[in-house]
């Protein structure tokens, strides 16, 4: 369980609402109980259940199992596609290891707006489940230009486009340094904002493919390839 509070040996956690509610219903823990705690600054500690209730729980840190992980500096920059799409996106960017997650807006995404609690959840419960130590940032909904304007000039921005570009194993395989992708909504990006991106001088495009992928599709396979061939 990923908990706000900077972790050390000996100290007191106290849990309420959905993790206490996790630990009681779904743990199922009991006084004396081992539990894995992150804070997202030291690591992964052992902790032991000293009280477990319906609503809430104190538990107290052990010792600590790992150091917080060194996440492989790579931002996804995903157009918000339709709500289950993009809740999927979140879950798998966790899970593969992004270190920044920013939604994009653009002029034909259908959805327009993000719960920033909801899709924080959702990035923290998928690093739970694949026991990341260090948990994805989230970026505030962004438009396409603002982005580009306020671009960081050492981070590649590798475009993924249907209309084609380098092919993404190996212009991945071939960089070094900071680096971030860039993924359309349903729509695809219009022709202003396809000129826009490739005049950008980070702007790197790739292709995953001859096929026309779903967004959510596009950023999964490149996110697994990027890990596969720069992650760590
Ligand atoms: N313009 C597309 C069309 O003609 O239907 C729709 C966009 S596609 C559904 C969503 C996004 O996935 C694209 O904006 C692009 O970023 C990415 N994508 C899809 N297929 C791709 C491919 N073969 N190579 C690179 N990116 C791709």
């Amino acid at each position: 369980l990923f908990v706000p509070q900077r972790l050390e040996q000996g100290a007191h956690v106290a849990l309420d609402g959905p993790q206490a509610h996790y630990l009681a219903r779904v743990m199922r823990v009991a006084a004396g109980d081992g539990v894995i705690l992150c804070d997202n600054q030291t690591g992964e500690w052992a902790a032991r259940v000293v009280e477990a209730g319906k609503r809430d729980a104190v538990l107290e840190v052990a010792e600590l199992l790992r150091g917080r992980e060194a996440v492989p500096d790579f931002w996804l920059c995903a157009a918000l596609l339709k709500k289950d799409r993009f809740d999927l996106v979140l879950e798998k960017a966790s899970e593969l290891g992004v270190a920044r997650f920013v939604p994009v807006l653009t002029r034909r995404c259908v959805a327009d707006k993000l719960n920033p609690e909801r899709a924080r959840a959702i990035l923290t419960e998928a690093a739970e489940q694949c026991a990341r130590t260090a948990l994805p940032e989230l970026g505030p909904v962004t438009k396409l230009d603002a982005l580009l304007r306020d671009w960081p000039a050492e981070r590649a921005l590798f475009f993924a486009d249907e209309q084609g570009g380098e092919p993404a194993a190996a212009a991945f395989a071939a960089h070094t340094g900071p680096a971030a992708l860039l993924i359309g909504p349903e729509g695809g990006f219009d022709d202003a904002e396809r000129a826009a991106i490739r005049a950008h001088p980070a702007a790197r495009p790739v292709s995953l493919g001859p096929r026309i992928l779903r967004g959510e599709t596009a950023a999964i396979a490149a996110i697994a390839l990027w890990m596969g061939v720069a992650g760590d």
